[in-house]
């Protein structure tokens, strides 16, 4: 049977109460009460927004669901994870200080948040997969111990995987600190000394120490960069680069596999919402205002990660008539990660568009 996604349109101007009623009519049609049982902890996977950034998924978006959780008996509660570069998001203190700036709190959204992953990020457990490239990954413990998960996806470009979508929230946003890690060490950048100014930026971003100056340039040590890939954001001067094409294919796969895993001992009790507005060239972790780069389209919600994704990007394409990747980052070919999370028996692209 083909997978069923289901869509309606919206955009980030309707009225919040507009949006509540197409929110809950998706949670209805995808049949997101089947995921929960009376007296579940329902962990809802959200990100936040990095400190500078509004097109995150917003506070009012995201109560809908709360409410609908709460009166299917479920026990929900927003959660995230730490990241793993300088950012107001890498220790749980900080990260919930952000999240209730960013709106966040019980009165608007009816639900705690919880970090994930702990204080420092090193609250995770090692989960067996049947993957390709790993046979454990290294997760956020809160993905294992909750007894269900709504997995709130805003789908943007990515630097690193050209899409963010659910696979992304999934296997990067779920990932420990260690799991991260094994992620990004398939992306070891360089300096182009020729386009390099010396400013010296990408060295107090770096969170490893990983880059000195060897005279007006930058270098980065290889044995001591992790590939967190925040050099390459933050060098205003093209002067950080790496090979796309080998070094994003494998961090795709590495993303899928954690997604897998971070899954696996939740069959029938994991859903997907995806938020096709505001879409930007980069994810939600860039500190600063950015400009959608897609008018907006609406929410999508369904039951499989991977065909989730392929609808976002098939109707963003529908959309605007070119690929996501036209737009954000063309070297990538971000349909690596939906095949390999396919082989992997994670879902299927294959589906079936419905619109409520
Ligand atoms: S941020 Fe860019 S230009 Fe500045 S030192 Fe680093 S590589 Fe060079
Ligand atoms: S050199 Fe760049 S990619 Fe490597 S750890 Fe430092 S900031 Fe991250």
């Amino acid at each position: 049977m083909v997978e069923k996604v289901y869509f309606a349109k919206a955009n980030r101007n309707e009225a919040p109460e507009t949006l509540a009623q197409k929110i809950k009519k998706l949670y209805h049609a995808a049949g997101f009460k089947s995921c929960i049982d009376a007296g579940d902890l329902v962990a809802v996977k959200m990100h936040f927004g990095e400190k500078g950034s509004d097109t995150h998924v917003q506070p009012h978006m995201v109560r809908p669901l709360i409410e609908q959780i709460k009166t299917d008996g479920g026990k929900p509660f927003l959660t995230d994870t730490n990241v793993l570069y300088k950012s107001a998001r890498n220790n749980a203190v900080d990260h919930l200080e952000l999240a209730q700036a960013h709106g966040f709190t019980m009165e608007n959204v009816g639900a705690p948040v919880v970090i994930g992953d702990g204080l420092l990020g090193r609250n995770e457990l090692e989960v067996e997969i049947p993957g390709k490239l790993f046979s454990k990954v290294s997760i956020a413990a809160v993905a294992l111990d909750t007894d269900a998960m709504i997995v709130v996806t805003h789908a943007t470009g990515h630097m690193g995987t050209g899409f963010g979508g659910a696979l992304k929230n999934l296997g990067m946003g779920l990932a420990s600190r260690m799991g991260k890690l094994r992620q990004h060490s398939a992306m070891l950048p360089q300096i182009k000394e020729s386009s390099c100014t010396g400013c010296g930026v990408c060295m107090r971003w770096c969170p490893v120490q990983a880059i000195e100056m060897r005279g007006s340039v930058a270098f980065i040590r290889a044995e001591d960069c992790i590939g967190c890939g925040e050099c390459l954001v933050v060098c205003r001067f093209d002067a950080v680069q790496h090979d796309w094409k080998t070094d994003t294919s494998l961090l795709q796969k590495r993303m899928a596999e954690h997604a897998l895993g971070a899954v696996i001992n939740k069959k029938g009790k994991v859903a997907f919402m995806s938020f096709l507005i505001s879409i930007t060239k980069d994810c939600d972790c860039i500190g600063r205002r950015q400009s959608p780069i897609v008018p907006d389209i609406g929410i999508l919600a369904g039951m499989d990660p991977v065909a989730i994704d392929t609808a976002s990007l098939d109707l963003i394409r529908e959309s605007t008539g070119k690929e996501l990747a036209d737009s954000a980052y063309p070297q990538i070919d971000y349909r690596v990660q939906l095949q390999h999370a396919q082989e992997i028996g994670l879902g299927k692209m294959a589906y079936q568009l419905v619109e409520v």
